[in-house]
């Protein structure tokens, strides 16, 4: 979008933060997540950030959320940073068409989880990253700090123990893949660093920063718009895209790509990053979820900004 396009932008988010009222009450927040099932449902935020450094923002994009497997995007990214295609051997990057937490395929493919996005391709990639790390927790909270300029970025710590204590399905997801040879570390450390990652809170203004380097080539953007971290390389950053928009959005992958056609992740605290590769990234934000796990007022909301603005991962 050039820049002297910015008023209609502006006025795109305006409007489908009034046409996103109107699905208010139509999902459910997450309530197998204790801590999460209190967060007030009728909320919605909106950010985009643009490769030339402007940002737009409507309704709640400044108040932090849980964002839960949107974590699973960055700690993907750490890992093919530090494992490189090594850490093919233990998850696959075929879409799943199974819900996030499903564990059926996990039997007849000996262990291995089909992608890093859904719960056991996750767990995978987060035991890889505790081999690789003595502090995984910050390490990841530091390299999500310098990503969003904000020091004090963190994980929920109620959040955190909640799901901890009933996570009962991703620790039986850890010890099955043990079982078959595909897991390193005990299932209980792996699931302490997983449950933080899912915990951290940011805001949508801050998810679009903070994913910027996937719509910029593998850059990072510095605090005055110019090209600062090289997080990816731009080969690798077009890997991940392909990812998330084959795998990001669960078992609606495809509907999402039908709808709105760009690479993104979604994750039950209600969030969807969404990335525009040469032009921008978009983050929404509202926890009633669909009956996949995906926010409702997030997809209608995503889906209405590519009808307004043309983007597409085609077209990039
Ligand atoms: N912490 C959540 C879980 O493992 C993440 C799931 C999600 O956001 O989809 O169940």
């Amino acid at each position: 979008l050039p820049a002297h396009l910015a008023p209609t932008l502006s006025a795109a988010l305006d409007q489908i933060h009034t046409e996103a009222q109107a699905l208010f009450g139509q999902g459910h927040v997450a309530d197998y997540i204790p801590a999460l099932a209190r967060v007030p449902p009728r909320q919605f935020g909106m950010a985009v950030a643009l490769t030339d450094g402007s940002t737009f923002a409507v309704g709640d994009a400044q108040t932090p959320f849980s964002i839960q497997s949107i974590s699973k995007l960055f700690t993907f990214v750490l890992a093919l940073k530090t494992q490189g295609d090594a850490l093919w051997s233990r998850v696959g990057r075929e879409p799943s068409g199974a819900a996030f937490n499903s564990m059926v395929q996990l039997e007849t493919e000996h262990g291995i989880p089909r992608n890093p996005f859904i719960n056991a391709g996750a767990l995978v990639i987060t035991d890889i990253l505790t081999t690789g790390y003595a502090h995984l927790d910050y390490a990841l909270l530091g390299a999500m700090r310098r990503l969003t300029d904000d020091p004090a970025l963190s994980w929920n710590v109620a959040v955190a123990r909640s799901e901890r204590e009933t996570g009962h399905r991703n620790m039986a997801l850890a010890y099955f893949m043990k079982s078959y040879g595909n897991f390193v570390n005990p299932p209980e450390l792996v699931l302490d660093n997983y449950c933080r990652q899912c915990a951290i809170e940011m805001s949508c203004a801050q998810l679009a920063q903070a994913t910027m380097f996937l719509a910029n080539g593998g850059r990072d953007l510095g605090r005055d718009g110019s090209p600062d971290e090289h997080m990816l390389s731009p080969a690798d950053t077009r890997r991940v895209n392909a990812l998330l928009l084959t795998c990001g959005a669960y078992d609606a992958a495809g509907d999402f790509a039908y709808r709105i056609g760009l690479p993104v992740k979604t994750g039950v605290g209600g969030g969807i990053v969404a990335i525009a590769p040469g032009m921008g990234t978009v983050a929404v934000w509202s926890p009633e979820l669909d009956a996949k796990g995906n926010s409702v007022l997030g997809a209608f909301a995503l889906e209405r900004l590519v009808q307004l603005t043309g983007w597409h991962y085609a077209s990039a």
